[in-house]
């Protein structure tokens, strides 16, 4: 594996060659640059990409720019903030993977202590449903097909065409307020796709200080943590392989 120096710190950089999807991309892992290039790509194209992405990750850190976001590491005993109420946390050793909310208890059952975190997303998704209906009922009264929580890092929200509204897991880390913002977000968008003066008008009209809560998610991005939910190691090719 290839380490670039930045800054005075090291970051090894990692290639995956995936099977499936079109593009190319990379992102920092645990303080690892990890660039994904698909494996149907021909092999002179490669180094091209891979050249590419590694000097455009280059400049990101050094500029500051690109930051790892924090991750979640849920455990017995500790405590968590959930859309703005603090919870303790049992992890309690069974066959299946499961989360209950409990009061102000999470209990976590898990054979290996993986896959909870992904299991949080759900056991919260009831909650954020009834927000968005609320929110909905007030301010859009739009047709909804689907509400979930997907962990997603790269997006907060994504509202498709047939009304299908996927919101990011990190959001339950954020304020209440902030999670309202994205929800008013993507329920805008089921009247206009565009981010256009008439869609900001419509997010305006039902939350009157958006432009606080977005810079808000700007300015904290990277200390909302991602959840780690993947017990299985990434296929990764062999160093060296382009
Ligand atoms: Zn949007």
């Amino acid at each position: 594996m290839e380490t670039v120096h930045i800054n005075g710190k090291e970051y090894p950089v990692e290639l995956i060659l995936k099977n499936r999807g079109r593009s190319a991309s990379a992102r920092l892992r645990d303080g690892k640059i990890v660039i994904r290039i698909p494996k149907r790509a021909p092999e002179s194209e490669r180094t091209k990409i891979y050249e590419n992405l590694r000097a455009r990750c280059i400049r990101s850190i050094e500029k500051g720019r690109w930051r790892e976001k924090k991750k979640l590491k849920l455990e017995h005993g500790g405590k968590v903030q959930i859309l703005g109420k603090e919870y303790e946390v049992k992890v309690i050793e069974g066959k299946n993977r499961k989360v209950k909310i409990d009061g102000n208890m999470i209990i976590a059952r898990t054979p290996d202590g993986n896959g909870i975190a992904e299991r949080l997303g759900r056991a919260f998704l009831p909650e954020v449903e009834k927000r968005t209906r609320e929110l909905n009922a007030t301010h859009f009264n739009s047709e909804i097909a689907s509400i979930s929580l997907r962990n997603n890092r790269m997006r907060w929200g994504s509202c498709g065409r047939d009304g299908r509204i996927s919101l990011s897991t990190r959001l339950l880390f954020t304020p209440p307020e902030i999670l309202d913002y994205v929800i008013v977000h993507e329920l805008a968008h089921t009247k206009v796709k565009s981010h256009g003066e008439r869609f900001w008008g419509l997010v305006a009209k039902a939350m009157p200080d958006h432009a606080d809560k977005r810079a808000w998610l700007r300015k904290n991005d990277s200390e909302i943590p991602t959840i780690v939910c993947r017990p299985k190691p990434p296929r990764t090719a062999a160093s060296g392989a382009i």
